[in-house]
């Protein structure tokens, strides 16, 4: 059912998605497994604004990825650009982080009990 990833771009084998924060424009760009293997690439633009995609700038999704290991490699990446992740920025008090975090995962499970991909994750490009 897997297909092998192409070689040669340094990828985890066990790749679900490359998601790609665009700088410019902000937008959130998730590429599927199989636009990997389909194209036998990563796209080189972001789709809104045309500003080439920094390939060291993103967020690799593997299988093992827990919902909070995704949100705390977001938030590596954005770290990285001196930033908070957008929309979310990261509080000192640990009470109000326990909050966004049980918000978040309330969201999580709305979006799995409504049987709805979250928002933002879409497969291919
Ligand atoms: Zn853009």
């Amino acid at each position: 059912m897997t297909t092998p990833l192409p070689p040669g771009l340094q990828l985890p084998a066990d790749l679900v998605a490359v998601v790609y924060f665009c700088h410019v424009c902000e937008g959130k760009h998730t590429y599927g497994r199989d636009y990997v293997t389909e194209t036998g690439g990563l796209p080189t633009a972001c789709p809104n604004c045309s500003t080439p995609f920094v390939q060291e700038d993103r967020v690799l999704r593997v299988e093992a990825d827990t919902f909070e290991g995704l949100e705390a490699k977001k938030r590596d990446l954005f770290a990285k650009r001196g930033r908070a992740l957008p929309g979310r920025p990261k509080p000192d008090d640990p009470k109000e982080i326990k909050k966004q975090r049980i918000h978040g995962l309330e969201e999580e499970l709305r979006r799995l009990r409504g049987g709805e991909d979250s928002p933002g994750v879409r497969l291919g490009p």
